[in-house]
């Protein structure tokens, strides 16, 4: 079946049935991150939520996570210093499994979190050094091949200012477009237009409140006292409106599970799991994004990333 074909039938089936295909996955998500670990740290039950709705989901992973510390004391020992790359590739497939997506390493060498004052260069050769043309190839291929309606990734600061994440928001907004340009990289794949782009907001003063207001009620300790009491706004780095809230507390022991998988880089007794997940729960159910490009009509707030593409977005990329 030729692909302009095989999405009619897409479309079809979609706009019959309201979502995706009873005998297919016809609806597809791509999350794209820098690192091992962060696709189970921003959207992870999000992800679980629309793999087991049906939707084919793919995280691209930029990097190996080469240059990450050991972040567990448990797993510091020798022979996981000897292997870092390898041991955290071995994760990343547990986690893919817990979870439920498909993913792909793109091939490009992490670039280190550089500290001191002043900071030292990066590494000759990492991702962050790259040309914006060349870094954003093997995800130009990657649409091209999975043909998601919908994008995830980091907003202009990175989420957090690890050139490494500041990258991969770059790539993936020069990807959203040059994958559907015929003129760029014609030797990657058939060209493909995603419709929707969101950037994660996911460790937000508002979050972080309601789980803190909830601990307080039940007389527990806060883990976020000191850091909402020290809170500041960052003019030069704007919060992202929520526009999207993403109902998915039923799988946030999923994610737990997923960033366990993590062991080199989640410590199980550290303040990622100090609140129980029954407070999180009732504080705060909802994953939460930014929708930072559409090419469909949708109206915000949303509480679907498909919201728009479902119907009439399949039809969109029929005349595409
Ligand atoms: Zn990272």
């Amino acid at each position: 079946m030729s692909s302009a074909r095989a999405d009619r039938a897409d479309a079809e089936a979609v706009a019959a049935s309201g979502g995706p295909a009873p005998g297919g996955a016809p609806l597809r998500l791509m999350a794209v991150h820098a690192h091992p670990d962060d696709e189970s740290s921003k959207g992870a039950a999000t992800m679980a939520r629309y793999v087991r709705e049906g939707v084919d989901v793919l995280v691209c992973t930029m990097t190996g996570g080469e240059r990450g510390d050991i972040l567990n004391k448990a797993m510091d020992r020798p022979e996981v210093r000897a292997d870092l790359p390898g041991v955290r590739r071995a994760e990343m497939a547990a986690a893919r499994d817990i979870l439920g997506v498909r993913q792909q390493f793109l091939g490009f060498v992490d670039s280190g979190l550089p500290e001191g004052d002043p900071l030292p260069p990066l590494p000759d050769g990492c991702f962050a050094l790259q040309s914006l043309t060349e870094a954003a190839r093997p995800l130009v291929r990657a649409v091209r091949e999975f043909r998601p309606q919908v994008l995830l990734t980091y907003d202009t600061n990175g989420g957090y200012p690890h050139p490494d994440h500041i990258m991969t928001h770059r790539v993936a907004m020069a990807a959203f477009d040059a994958a559907a340009d015929p003129d760029r990289y014609p030797d990657c794949g058939t060209p493909w237009q995603p419709l929707k782009l969101y950037y994660f907001v996911t460790f937000h003063r508002a979050r972080l409140t309601a789980m803190h207001e909830k601990m307080l009620a039940r007389g527990l300790e806060s883990p976020y006292a000191e850091r909402l009491a020290t809170w500041t706004d960052d003019p030069a780095r704007p919060a992202f409106a929520i526009t999207t809230r993403i109902r998915c507390e039923d799988y946030f022991p999923i994610r737990d599970q997923a960033l366990l998988a993590h062991a080199t880089q989640v410590d199980p007794n550290g303040s990622w799991f100090s609140v129980p997940l029954e407070v999180q729960r009732e504080a705060w159910p909802t994953e939460d994004y930014h929708l930072a490009r559409s090419l469909v009509d949708t109206d915000v707030p949303e509480d679907d990333l498909f919201a728009g593409v479902r119907e009439a977005g399949l039809r969109r990329e029929v005349r595409l």
